[in-house]
């Protein structure tokens, strides 16, 4: 059966409607029916090539939730009929020392759901059955399909750092940023939402911030200064870092998971001295999927969608690329 999505043709184009024929089904893969499809920020960077990896004509979409409508001859524990969604990764090797640590994203195999592989911004997505991740029944299609991207970059390093009573700043309130503010208020931190536009504070504070810093107040920034043990950016932009260097107390470390473009220059003695680390990561293996879905769906965790159609798709993606979308846009079939 013919597939009908959108795609860009080429670097920053307008989707346009695109049909394919996926041709027969693999035997380890599933045929997934879509009702609910997020757009992450990694969706515009592809769409436009921020990266340099985009392979067009580019089906972008990876926070997928639908309906199983065809296995393959292979496929075991998914079934007909059944609510799955997909994140950003949709197979690997499962061999490598990495798939065997539950960490498939550093998989020298990984495959990307939308690129070199025409992803959920569509009427059906196909997926190795492994990557199809159960959704629990107490978790709405629009919370469960942000969740499978935005939702895992962000539990995946606050799971692993933070602990009870830490003082955690998330940069940036978009759609991981919200996510983030929940789990880590979950988790027992004191949260601190940093964010460039203060219209932001009300949400902010009902998604679990204690406290709220527009990063144009100076004095507010600077009483914040050293006091952080923790900071998440989400940011899509590059930032000052020596200034957010500054922002965390010895031993205290900045975690990176926004796609910032160039390279991050901070004064050596600053890192030195205050004994900091600055470290990045990336979305989660298929196992901490399965948990930070179950902790979701059990802590009322919930994401703050703006539904849209599915045809809507080109004012869809122009807000999030405006930072317009409040929290995350999820287009609808
Ligand atoms: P989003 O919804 O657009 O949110 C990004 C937020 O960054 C905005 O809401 C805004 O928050 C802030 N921001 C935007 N422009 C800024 C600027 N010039 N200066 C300072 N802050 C700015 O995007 P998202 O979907 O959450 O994705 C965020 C980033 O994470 C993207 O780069 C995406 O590619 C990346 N990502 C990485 C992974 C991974 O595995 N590491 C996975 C998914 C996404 P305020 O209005 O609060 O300032
Ligand atoms: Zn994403």
């Amino acid at each position: 059966m013919p597939i009908h999505a959108y795609a860009a043709g080429e670097p920053r184009a307008a989707l346009k409607l695109f049909t394919y024929e996926p041709g027969p089904l693999g035997a380890d893969e599933v045929e997934i029916e879509i009702t609910h499809s997020g757009i992450c920020h990694s969706d515009v960077h592809l769409i436009d090539n921020d990266w340099a990896i985009s392979e067009y004509p580019l089906v972008p979409g990876h926070e997928v939730v639908g309906t199983v409508r065809a296995v393959g001859s292979n496929v075991r524990h998914i079934h007909v009929g059944q609510r799955v969604g997909v994140g950003w990764q949709c197979n690997a090797c499962y061999a490598c020392e990495w798939c065997l640590a539950g960490e498939e994203p550093n998989c020298k195999e990984h495959v990307a759901t939308c690129n070199g592989h025409h992803g959920g911004f569509a009427d059906a997505v196909r997926t190795d059955w492994r990557f199809a991740h159960p959704i629990p029944d107490a978790l709405p299609g629009e919370t469960a399909a942000p969740l499978l991207c935005g939702g895992i970059t962000v539990y995946t390093p606050l799971k692993r750092h933070v602990s009870p009573g830490m003082r955690v700043g998330v940069i940036g309130i978009g759609g991981l940023g919200h996510f983030a503010l929940q789990f880590a208020a979950a988790f027992g931190a004191e949260v601190t939402a940093f964010s460039t536009t203060p219209e932001k504070e009300a949400e902010a504070r009902s998604f679990g911030a204690r406290h709220f810093v527009c990063t144009h107040d100076r004095k507010a920034m600077e009483a914040a200064a050293g006091s952080f043990h923790y900071l998440l950016s989400t940011v899509t932009a590059a930032l000052d870092w020596p200034m957010w260097l500054r922002m965390l107390r010895h031993y205290g470390t900045l975690c990176l998971v926004g796609a910032s473009p160039g390279d991050i220059a901070v004064p050596a003695m600053e890192l030195l001295v205050g004994q900091k680390t600055i470290r990045g990561s990336v979305i989660g293996g298929r196992g901490i999927i399965r948990e930070m879905l179950d902790f979701a769906a059990r802590r009322h965790i919930r994401s703050k969608s703006e539904l849209m159609p599915m045809r809507e798709v080109n004012a869809a993606v122009e807000r999030v690329r405006r930072n317009q979308a409040r929290y995350r846009i999820v287009l609808v079939n």
